[in-house]
């Protein structure tokens, strides 16, 4: 049976051959790459590699629990339901909120939103995709006017020059690192640049490093603007036919901050190395811009991603093969969410709140609470429940008192709200501790439905396990509820119902400048849904997304961007905390944590500093620091490591209060946002560090 890897964004494709005999030791099937997935061609990284032994997870949520007492599903519904219903008489719509996950796959999603926004008439249903790529959603349609990624993995083998921006690859996605490799082994002209304060695994292999200072990324591509103007290097033509904002843009890179040689002292490099980095990206029209959360997690991320993204448009490189601005998601169903409008500041198939696609969803949903305004995103609606306004929150397959930014206070938001529910397959998510009732999820290998990966990839993830006691699938239970308030429009049958509702709703589109629309897919038979084979969307186009110029905005032209560079306000006395990704991990660890082989390459909550740093502090490696900030700290063994900046830190983002760990790496960010997309500063955090 064939499926999908549930970590991330690569979206690689799995076959699990084999029955699972429950009990048995030894007759286990085995979970493979999948040889005809067009994403990765059978390659899995370590963390795929180990999806079987991820299924034994040490406890498993198996009934609805209100309180301490294990309730049947139609108590435990019937509850939720007139909780909500309650809350919503005497508060109004927007004291309830859902806190929902990239892990859920499209139809969860679907009706989670359709739920909210259509029915109770709130737009307060966030995402932890929030945290990771909203940035990039932003960009796209401030430059693009929809939300479109217009690159493909196919062009990193037609690209001559891979360009990395804020992320480490080789270890958060590896086979799509595998690829990149595969491809400069194949075409010894290919090159790769990496830009990233630190010395990662992937600036490693790079043929040029530039390790940037914090945050200069929209310096470093206004500069190669202005590079490329003054080298008469950007496309004209293309600008003039399809491009608007370029007069101020061209007014914003005459500044002198931008010059090559005040660029290069504020980036902290050499001018060789800048001018190396600008002729490159001068002399190669087939070039690929990754960018993934050392551009999105910062307090300017829309901005630096549309600084990217203006070097392409300018330069005419997108909607050709090999050429274009890509944005990695970090999640393995991140796409879809925001296909289905699982932000809330984003409705259904690609729209906003506009009052003609306001009509349009309502219309289809015959919904007797159209919302008409975004909702709260995820850090707002966290303060809001702190703050007493959101009085119910249903948290589905995400744990925020871990990963948010200044999760003590999370924590404390959790505890003070008068109704708490939690779907998860664990009773010991740290977030499930909070809860008033928690709901069993059936897991991967145990729920069918659709995920989108980071290159518009449709895969399906299949059911090949029963679920263990009454775990249920999160569309399921959302429509339980529903149909317990009393709504009509969610009572379906199966899961392919719920996604042929979805896809015939992006018929909306089809008059329209939107480009999503799967409507041909709302008339698939059962058999065709679950026999579907990975496909792009659009569907059945070959060409690239902007491959005739034309863009979905109200001119059909695409918009560069006027971005500016900030100096940065000195922070004397504080480290600079730079968060992210282990190899070996995934998220909070409640999937991963118990894996030995997985555990092996970070055995405990580490922060790592460049030896002179460490010999500066008087600090030695290996023994215990404490981190600290505003209140809050926490403990962590001293590594060291010489690929970081003097006044740099680095912490893996995983560790949390599981496994006897009181170390939670979140508490120590700000809870500092992008004004834009919302998105938090997880890579800018500023702590204090003391020995212990
Ligand atoms: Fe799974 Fe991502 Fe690894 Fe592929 S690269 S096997 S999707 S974790």
């Amino acid at each position: 049976m064939k499926s999908a890897c549930p970590y991330c964004g690569v979206g690689c494709g799995v076959a699990v051959k084999g029955r699972f005999q429950p009990g048995s030791l030894t007759k286990q099937p085995e979970i493979v790459g999948d040889l005809s997935h067009p994403a990765n061609h059978g390659a899995l990284c370590v963390k795929g590699s180990a999806l079987k032994e991820s299924l034994s997870i040490p406890k498993r949520l198996l009934y609805p629990r209100l309180g301490n007492k294990e309730v049947s599903w139609p108590d435990a519904t019937g509850y939720i339901a007139q909780k909500l219903k309650e809350t919503v008489a005497k508060h109004g719509p927007d004291s309830v909120a859902l806190y929902v996950s990239g892990q859920l796959l499209t139809e969860d999603y679907y009706v989670a939103n359709k739920l909210m926004k259509g029915f109770i008439g709130t737009a307060n249903i966030d995402t932890n995709s929030r945290l990771c790529m909203s940035s990039a959603v932003a960009a796209h349609n401030r430059a693009f006017g929809e939300d479109l990624v217009p690159v493909h993995y196919d062009d990193i083998a037609t690209s001559d020059l891979i360009v990395i921006v804020g992320a480490n690859t080789a270890w958060t996605h590896p086979v799509l690192f595998r690829r990149i490799q595969q491809a400069r082994e194949a075409n010894p002209d290919l090159r790769l640049v990496v830009i990233d304060p630190r010395r990662t695994t992937t600036a490693e292999q790079a043929d040029l490093h530039l390790p940037i200072a914090n945050d200069g990324d929209v310096l470093l591509f206004n500069g190669l603007l202005r590079y490329l103007s003054d080298h008469h290097a950007l496309d004209d033509e293309f600008i003039a036919m399809h491009c608007e904002g370029f007069d101020s843009l061209k007014a914003e890179i005459s500044r002198d901050q931008y010059r090559l040689a005040r660029c290069a002292e504020s980036l902290g490099l050499s001018r060789e190395q800048l001018n190396t980095f600008y002729a490159m990206f001068r002399d190669t029209p087939n070039t690929l811009t990754l960018f993934c959360q050392g551009i999105n997690q910062s307090a300017n991320g829309t901005d630096k991603a549309n600084a990217v993204i203006n070097c392409h448009l300018a330069t005419g490189r997108i909607g050709k093969p090999g050429a274009g601005p890509f944005s990695l998601t970090g999640q393995p169903n991140a796409m879809g969410g925001r296909e289905v409008g699982g932000l809330a500041n984003q409705l259904a198939v690609h729209r906003g709140f506009d009052p003609e696609s306001v009509a349009a969803v309502g219309d289809f949903w015959q919904a007797p609470n159209m919302t008409t305004q975004p909702g709260l995103k995820a850090v707002e609606l966290f303060e809001a429940i702190h703050q007493g306004k959101i009085k119910f929150v249903w948290v589905i397959a995400t744990n925020p008192v871990v990963s948010l930014p200044d999760s003590r206070k999370v924590a404390e938001a959790l505890a003070r709200c008068e109704c708490v529910v939690v779907s998860d397959i664990s009773p010991e998510a740290d977030t499930a501790a909070f809860a008033d009732v928690l709901l069993p999820a059936a897991g991967w290998g145990e729920k069918d439905g659709m995920v989108t990966n980071s290159e518009r990839m449709i895969s399906r993830q299949r059911a090949f396990l029963s679920p263990p006691g009454e775990a249920k699938a999160d569309w399921w239970a959302i429509c339980e509820v529903a149909k317990k308030m009393g709504f009509s429009g969610f009572d379906f049958a199966t899961v392919a119902d719920v996604y042929r509702e979805y896809a015939a709703l992006s018929r909306i589109n089809r008059d329209s400048p939107y480009l999503f629309d799967i409507s041909s897919l709302s008339s698939m038979t059962d058999a065709e849904y679950a026999d579907w084979q990975p496909q792009r969307w659009p569907l059945g186009r070959e060409s690239h997304l902007f491959s005739d110029g034309v863009f979905p905005t109200a001119s059909g032209r695409a918009n560069l961007i006027t971005v500016r560079h900030r100096e940065q306000a000195a922070r004397p006395g504080v480290w600079w905390l730079n968060t992210g990704r282990q190899r070996d991990q995934w998220h909070t660890m409640t999937r991963t944590g118990h894996i030995a082989r997985l555990a092996e390459s970070e055995t405990e909550p580490t922060v790592y500093m460049h030896p002179l740093s460490a010999s500066q502090s008087q600090l030695t490696e290996g023994q215990l620091v404490s981190l600290g900030y505003d209140g809050n700290s926490m403990l962590a063994k001293l590594a060291v490591d010489e690929g970081l900046s003097s006044n740099q830190l680095y912490m893996s983002m995983h560790w949390a209060g599981a496994f006897g760990f009181a170390s939670r790496v979140n508490q120590m960010v700000a809870p500092e946002v992008d004004p834009v997309s919302g998105q938090p500063a997880f890579k800018s955090a500023g702590v204090t560090l003391s020995p212990t």
